[in-house]
């Protein structure tokens, strides 16, 4: 089928984006980053500032120190080598009362996209080099816009991303504003919005997108900020509703039989932590309520021995366990270290995962239609339908951000109301799990096993990295393997960013010209990925050069160098998991940030290295980032606010949870008619509605 055949001939919301014209696959591309996929994404893609004239200075004006947004024709421009080999791109600005120079470093790519005589509209910090210049923090070309009406506009400005610019974006979006909005119909109930005095969906759209006056854009934004944070406190007080509720589920009975085994048979003592997280859950299990428990434990924390406490409890009661990874390497990685635990008790595990041989399959789903005790590890293979529990009993979801909702509540569907344990290494604070996870209960790890390599982290800049790889051949002299961790999979001529694919070529005859180096992405198929991480494993490969797909769980002793490019790119919990995949056996190990960076970053950079706390970590980040990047996909089934900001909008939010009690007061599960298209909405936006509502 031709791309043109596949269009559909009227735009719907849910047209995806890449039909919509002036934007095809490219675009499409650059604006899924920003979470835009449908012609409806687009609407709900709003500016995150706004310019006007009444924030533009006068060039003149601008004095060395201070903050500035200009609007100003480029009269010349050009590209400048420095002696560092970093390519600057410089522009003069000029308005009505003089004139600028303003610099890009490292993007001499923009000399393509900027043309003498475009307007430009820059935001940025003036210092003082050969005469007054303008750094821009950002920027926005107008073209061939004449200064009057720029002037007298107001100018959303979007968030944008590598590729992909405001000035694009606005331009995509201006281009379909008038189709688009008609389409849009009110969902929240009319007495909720009278209540809150915020306008109608399709008015608040229109204003935030094309506002005649800051106060309208105002206006607009408080009916988006308002509906997030009423949906956020829905979810909420569901999730609280349903915790109230009572479960009836199994109840185990303590024996102190294989669970006491295993205790004897491990070769180290349990920590203070695990022996309490292990008695919560025990307790759990051994009353009449269903368990619905989240472990929340840093890496390296010890959860899968916790996982395996509770599977002895339910296997000396009679019952199967079953535990569910992400990836297969990562349940072969539990079958191999669950195995050696369990020898002295003289239990085998079953390994499911997708490579294994249907007549080996066929024998497991004989061994689990019998009604016998067992231990299941495996990855979604265990919640395919040829997959039969006769008596399930506990199921484990490891690393369960991972997974989406519909397969995290599938293996729980295995069974008759078996208890469910998930366990997570993307720790969020407690109080905010309180909130958002209302209908869980909560256990922590919050203790390292003893005997834990520290591992050393050290920022090093561009200079040094000639040094850093000179380090890095030491230890793998010594035998050891190194992982090299790159933002992006493929170069862009948009961004000078490097990347894994192009540097793996360039490491391979270079800085590696002598080892055994492999590449792993997410953009190659799993079982392809997973032979190249077994490789790694086995120590058959030396460098590893990758992109963040090595972020979960996997446990290499021999790795001992992890080598972040670009370290600015990921969020700080990002990196601190990164960095738990070495310093997991006896040898001293090293997370290395290599590359330049600004003040700023460095100061985030610097919370990171000097803390190895993962709940610290995550607590920075959601203060500098906000929820959105550390919880980046929706899957995780985190509520994020992209308009809406709970401290700042607190009378807003108020009036939000007003609404929520007197919504669910008067319809508890949201299931009447009136509050469908509310409903709909709301699953469409949050993954974790399709659990507490049960939508669509
Ligand atoms: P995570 O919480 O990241 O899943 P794991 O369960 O993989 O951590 O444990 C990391 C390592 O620590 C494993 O090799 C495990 O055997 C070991 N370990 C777990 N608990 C202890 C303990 N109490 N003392 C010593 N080592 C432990
Ligand atoms: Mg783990």
């Amino acid at each position: 089928m031709t791309r043109d055949a596949a269009r559909p001939t009227r735009v719907r919301l849910d047209t995806p984006v890449m039909y919509l014209k002036g934007v095809g696959p490219a675009r499409a591309e650059g604006l899924k980053r920003l979470g835009v996929v449908t012609a409806g994404d687009l609407l709900y893609h709003i500016p995150h500032r706004y310019e006007d004239a009444s924030t533009i200075s006068q060039i003149s004006s601008l004095e060395t120190g201070m903050q500035g947004t200009v609007i100003g024709r480029v009269v010349s421009k050009g590209v400048l080598p420095t002696r560092k080999g970093l390519r600057i791109f410089q522009a003069v600005l000029k308005d009505d009362t003089g004139m600028i120079e303003v610099s890009w470093p490292g993007q001499p790519y923009l000399d393509r996209t900027i043309d003498k005589g475009d307007m430009l509209l820059v935001s940025g910090s003036v210092r003082f080099f050969h005469g007054r210049q303008l750094q821009p923090r950002e920027y926005i070309n107008l073209g061939e816009e004449d200064e009057g009406t720029a002037l007298g506009r107001v100018l959303s400005v979007y968030p944008a991303t590598e590729g992909l610019s405001f000035k694009v974006i606005r331009g995509i979006i201006d281009a379909h504003l008038d189709l688009l909005l008609p389409l849009v119909t009110e969902y929240l109930p009319r007495e909720v919005l009278r209540g809150a005095a915020v306008p109608s969906i399709g008015d608040a759209l229109r204003m935030v997108h094309r506002p005649t006056s800051l106060a309208e854009a105002l206006e607009g934004r408080s009916r988006l900020a308002f509906e997030e944070l009423l949906f956020v406190q829905l979810l909420q007080q569901r999730a609280k509703a349903l915790a109230r509720e009572t479960r009836r589920g199994i109840q185990f009975t303590n024996k102190r039989e294989l669970t006491t085994r295993l205790k004897e048979a491990l070769p180290f003592q349990l920590t203070g932590a695990q022996m309490r997280v292990v008695r919560e859950i025990f307790a759990d299990m051994c009353s009449e309520r269903r368990m619905q428990r989240l472990l929340q434990g840093d890496v390296g924390s010890g959860k899968t021995v916790v996982a395996l406490f509770a599977a002895m409890l339910a296997m000396e009661n009679g019952y199967q366990a079953a535990i569910m990874a992400p990836t297969e390497l990562l349940a072969e990685q539990h079958f191999r270290s669950m195995s050696a635990m369990l020898k002295p008790l003289d239990i085998e595990p079953i390994l499911l995962t997708g490579s294994i041989k249907a007549k080996a399959r066929r024998e497991i789903a004989s061994r689990l239609g019998e009604a016998t005790p067992a231990l299941v590890v495996g990855t979604h293979a265990l919640v395919q339908q040829a997959t039969e529990f006769s008596n399930l009993g506990l199921a484990v979801v490891d690393e369960q951000h991972r997974f989406g909702v519909e397969q995290r509540k599938a293996l729980g569907a295995k069974g008759e109301s078996p208890d469910v344990l998930l366990m997570t290494a993307t720790p969020i604070p407690r109080s905010l799990a309180l909130t958002l996870y209302g209908d869980l209960d909560l256990s922590i790890l919050d203790e390292r096993p003893p005997g834990r390599q520290n591992i050393t982290t050290a920022l090093r800049p561009e200079s040094a990295r000639a040094r850093v790889m000179e380090f890095v051949n030491k230890e793998l002299d010594k035998g050891r393997q190194a992982y090299v961790v790159y933002p992006v999979i493929e170069e862009s001529e948009k961004t000078d960013l490097k990347a894994a694919t192009t540097e793996f070529e360039i490491l391979k005859e270079g800085a590696f010209k002598d080892r055994r180096v492999a590449l792993l992405h997410g953009r190659l198929p799993n079982d392809e990925k997973d032979t190249i991480m077994r490789s790694f494993r086995d120590g058959e490969v030396d460098v590893l050069v990758a992109t963040t797909v090595i972020e979960v769980g996997i446990d290499v002793a021999n790795a001992t160098v992890m080598l972040i490019e670009h370290p600015e790119r990921f969020g700080l919990s990002q990196l601190h998991q990164l960095r738990g995949r070495v310093g997991r056996g006896a040898e001293a190990s090293f997370c290395i940030l290599l590359g330049s960076v600004s003040p700023e970053v460095k100061q985030r950079l610097d919370v990171f290295a000097g803390s190895d706390d993962g709940f610290d970590i995550a607590r920075e980040d959601l203060r500098l980032r906000g929820m959105g990047d550390l919880f980046g996909e929706r899957q995780s089934g985190v509520p994020t606010f992209r308009v809406a900001d709970p401290l700042r909008d607190e009378l807003l939010n108020e009036q939000a949870r007003d609404a929520a009690d007197r919504l669910l007061a008067d319809d508890p599960q949201l299931d009447s008619p009136k509050n469908a298209p509310l409903r709909q909405v709301m699953g469409e936006r949050y993954a974790r509605s399709l659990e507490l509502f049960r939508v669509g």
